[in-house]
């Protein structure tokens, strides 16, 4: 029987991220026909028992409390980064200058300069990058940009979008490496996504006109020492989309009571769709044609119809979730590793996500609007 080639991963970081990948990495496999058999072959945490503890509930061959090892591994083909987000640029970097693909979380790090460096490092050096924006996997996201692209909604005039949850709203919760002032805040956590998702559907942003607020001033860190916060809580922006339409996105980590609200409406002249994170598998489609006395928003509900959907389940309506997504972004990475397809959100794709968070802040500080080119 042929065998495939083996990837071997290395991955720095066991938190939330660290087992949707490993889940992903597991899954993908089982779920896809890949170019290569996957081995989970090392990973990395601050400390040796954390590290121990998720090789054995992952099923890594090692463990180590020094990342460096996997760098240093001549085993490892791909780094993955689900470390917190000061600690990208450095990883990233290391792996790159060992030859090895590189699959790191989002925000792909703290500042457009180190992102930039990071994505020029990885272009010069030809080795393969992903960066983790899981929602466009979903399949519905995929048949929301379809039928706009195929002009079901007719001309796009207007968009909102918003990731908000309530992580931070309580003032007792710890201060965390998502208060960092270099690259930390709502609008680089939660609207990073809100902005991926809005150029996926409507193509580039223009301009930007930012709002972005502190909260809660102050936190108290692990040790109890109290931290002076300097992060929005709550970042938003008006839109203009280079194709005319305008639109607003926010990011939000203290919206009381909601947990994953990543949400878009899109309004058409021929129609509009509306989506809800917190029920990922239904799009809602109105259409203006509709007869009179039945209009109305209309469910869709995901099924093997909606790729790659049919891969995980056969019956519609039975719903995929959260890992699952992890798991196709995972499978299109290792594709495009094996040269199958082209890298489906590379390290360039993650700086752009950067220029638009940066530029946002930028234009909320100067209160004016600000161009977003392309680096
Ligand atoms: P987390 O705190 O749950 O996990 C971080 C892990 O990194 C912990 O296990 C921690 O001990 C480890 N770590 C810290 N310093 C390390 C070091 N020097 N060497 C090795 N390991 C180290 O955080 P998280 O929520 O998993 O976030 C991690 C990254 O994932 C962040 O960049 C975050 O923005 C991103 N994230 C992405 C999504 C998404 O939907 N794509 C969701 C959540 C988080």
């Amino acid at each position: 029987m042929h065998s495939k080639s083996k990837l071997r991963v290395g991955m720095v970081g066991t938190g939330f991220m660290g087992k949707a990948h490993a889940f992903g990495f597991s899954a993908a496999q089982k779920v896809f026909d890949l170019p290569f058999e996957i081995i989970l072959e090392m990973v990395a945490d601050v400390t040796v028992e954390a590290a121990q503890r998720a090789a054995r509930a992952y099923g890594f061959n090692q463990f180590t409390a020094n990342w460096r090892d996997i760098i240093e591994s001549r085993e490892i083909d791909v780094v993955s980064i689900t470390a917190p987000n000061a600690l990208h640029k450095e990883i990233a970097l290391a792996a790159i200058a060992a030859g090895k693909h590189v699959y790191c979380e989002k925000p792909l790090a703290p500042l457009v300069a180190d992102a930039l460096e990071m994505t020029e490092a990885a272009e010069a050096a030809g080795v393969k990058t992903q960066v983790g924006f899981n929602y466009l996997c979903n399949p519905m996201m995929q048949l929301a940009r379809a039928m706009i692209a195929e002009g079901e909604l007719g001309e796009i005039r207007s968009y909102r979008g918003i990731h908000a949850e309530d992580y931070m709203a309580d003032a007792a919760s710890p201060y965390t490496f998502r208060h960092d002032p270099a690259g930390g805040g709502a609008l680089a956590d939660l609207g990073s996504h809100a902005l991926a998702t809005a150029e996926f559907l409507l193509g580039p942003i223009g301009d930007v006109l930012g709002d972005c607020h502190t909260v809660i001033g102050e936190r108290s860190d692990a040790s109890g020492t109290k931290r002076r916060v300097e992060v929005d809580d709550v970042g938003r922006a008006f839109l203009r989309f280079e194709n005319g339409a305008n639109g607003t996105i926010e990011g939000n980590w203290i919206a009381t009571g909601r947990k994953m609200q990543h949400d878009f409406e899109v309004y058409g002249t021929k129609g509009a769709l509306v989506y809800t994170g917190e029920r990922l598998n239904e799009l809602l489609f109105y259409e203006t044609g509709a007869k009179t006395g039945r209009q109305g928003f209309r469910r869709i509900e995901a099924g093997p119809d909606h790729p790659p959907y049919g891969q995980f389940i056969v019956a519609p309506g039975h719903q995929i979730g959260f890992n699952d997504l992890k798991t196709i972004e995972v499978a299109e990475y290792i594709r495009a590793i094996g040269g199958q397809t082209p890298e489906p959100f590379n390290f360039r794709d993650g700086l752009r996500i950067q220029t638009l968070v940066e530029s946002i802040h930028a234009s909320s500080r100067e209160r004016s609007w600000r161009s977003t080119p392309f680096t």
